[in-house]
């Protein structure tokens, strides 16, 4: 049963009933029957649409705020913020959707050659609960300027927030169907993708339950993109600006509990700046204040589940066991709520799990490296290959990181983070495809080739 719990005390806060078979076969009757009518709509229409969406995410900015971190912990800040960039991504892809998908002229055999643009049709959305809402709009936006429809299936710890959404769509005048929440557990995904009323899925989570999707979807033949899991570097070299990169790599590091996929995982820096670097860095973590994730004064809320919790705990002890050293934090304070110390290892051997694995909360990695060549060999050696965040003002180490460093994006002097003008995605096993811009919005479409005499 969907159950939301608040993070911040351990109290159930709702439990939902799932939706039942005959509910989903519904909903896909719905998407499928919207699609038909929604497809040939003006973009003009589509546009009234997100842009009367982006008027309710910011009228409602504060109720639509408090619901998240009651339901995921953040910090009110953090939600707010979350919901103003939905809104800001509404904006972009009604200004710009239609000039994203315009027909594209090519030189070819017939009198007249193009590629146009179709919407595929239904697809499957299957998000995660750390940016409850923003993970959903980077999908709907597009997919609804494009001409698509929606089936969201929300983590199962976020039902409020995933039934908010469906009501934005709807309020903001978007037909029944064009967006719909099912309030499912996973199991049933694999029934819902093989319907042939759903033509496509994305979906952002874990490696595992992007596998199973991305299986089941090839079995149908069925086109997917997954933003998964990544544990990105942020590397410092002698010619950084320090100070900076301290106050931004603690907030690339800690903001949401340290629960994001493109938080700065691992930090690789250079012997010259390394102990100032550190030194700097562990004053300001350990000034971090954890709190009630609502009040102005919290620098850091709980974790969104007590399974985050228990995980992080294991994975240092893990690796302290392995040979780390523990800088700062490390455990759970005592007393209610799902809270995890703000913490850091350092002189991380191969052979302690932090090297490798993915650490979802918030805990920063320390190495020290003597060159560049070690830095880009320690940033590339993971499985992962979402973005990195890298600290040089030298031109020439600039144009070396960007060429080797195997990751979806590099982003130097400033911290990872998406934005709807610039496409998102990664590599390795961080997954594939890619959300947001030009080439978000063309993830969904039939790229039709049409050649006329
Ligand atoms: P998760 O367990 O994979 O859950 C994500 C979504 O997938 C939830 O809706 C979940 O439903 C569903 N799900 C889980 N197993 C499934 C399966 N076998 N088949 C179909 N659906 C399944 O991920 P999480 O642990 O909540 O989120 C953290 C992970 O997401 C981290 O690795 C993080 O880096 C990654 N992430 C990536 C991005 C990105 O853009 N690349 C962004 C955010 C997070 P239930 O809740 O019902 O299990």
């Amino acid at each position: 049963m969907p159950t939301s719990i608040n993070p911040a005390t351990g109290d159930v806060i709702e439990e939902f009933a799932e939706h039942t078979d005959q509910d989903i076969d519904r909903a896909l009757a719905n998407a499928d029957s919207a699609f038909r009518d929604w497809r040939n709509t003006a973009y003009s229409r589509r546009a009234e649409v997100l842009l009367r969406a982006a008027d309710e995410l910011e009228r409602r900015k504060d109720e639509l705020a408090r619901i998240a971190t009651r339901e995921m912990g953040k910090r009110l800040k953090e939600s707010v913020a979350e919901v103003e960039k939905c809104a800001t991504a509404c904006r972009y892809y009604a200004e710009e959707g239609e000039k994203l998908l315009a027909d594209d002229h090519r030189a070819g055999p017939a009198t007249k050659n193009f590629v146009a643009y179709l919407p595929i049709g239904p697809v499957l959305a299957v998000m995660p609960w750390n940016f409850p809402y923003w993970q959903c709009f980077r999908f709907a936006a597009p997919a609804i300027m494009a001409g698509n429809v929606g089936i969201l299936k929300h983590a199962s710890n976020v039902s409020q927030c995933a039934l908010e959404i469906e009501k934005i769509f709807l309020d903001a005048d978007a037909p029944e169907g064009v967006f719909q929440t099912l309030l499912i557990s996973s199991g049933k995904v694999e029934r819902i993708l093989k319907d042939e009323r759903v033509r496509a899925a994305t979906l952002t989570g874990s490696e595992g339950a992007g596998s199973a999707v991305a299986a089941t979807a090839g079995s149908q033949i069925k086109t997917t993109v997954l933003e998964l899991g990544g544990s990105d570097p942020f590397i410092v070299m002698p010619s950084a600006d320090i100070g900076k990169a301290v106050d931004v790599g603690v907030t690339a590091r800690m903001q949401n509990s340290g629960q994001s996929c493109i938080a700065a995982k691992r930090f690789i820096v250079h012997e010259d700046v390394y102990d100032d670097y550190l030194g700097r860095y562990q004053d300001k973590v350990e000034a971090i204040k954890l709190g009630d994730p609502m009040a102005d004064d919290t620098g850091m809320g709980p974790l969104a589940m007590k399974a985050g919790v228990d995980d992080i705990a294991d994975q240092i002890a893990r690796s302290t066991k392995a040979g780390a050293k523990l800088v700062t934090g490390g455990s759970a304070p005592e007393g209610p709520g799902y809270f995890f110390q703000p913490s850091i290892l350092a002189d991380v051997p191969e052979a302690a799990p932090a090297y490798r694995e993915e650490l979802f909360g918030p805990c920063a990695i320390f190495f020290k490296v003597r060159t560049i060549d070690d830095a880009i060999a320690l940033a590339n050696d993971s499985e992962f290959g979402l973005g990195g965040s890298v600290w040089t003002n030298e031109a020439k180490e600039q144009e070396r990181f960007v060429r080797d460093l195997d990751q979806g994006g590099t982003h130097i002097n400033r911290m990872t983070a998406s934005d709807s003008r610039l496409p998102f995605g990664g590599v390795k096993k961080s997954g594939y495809g890619r959300e947001l811009s030009h080439e978000g919005i063309h993830a969904f479409m039939n790229a039709k080739t049409v050649t006329v005499d």
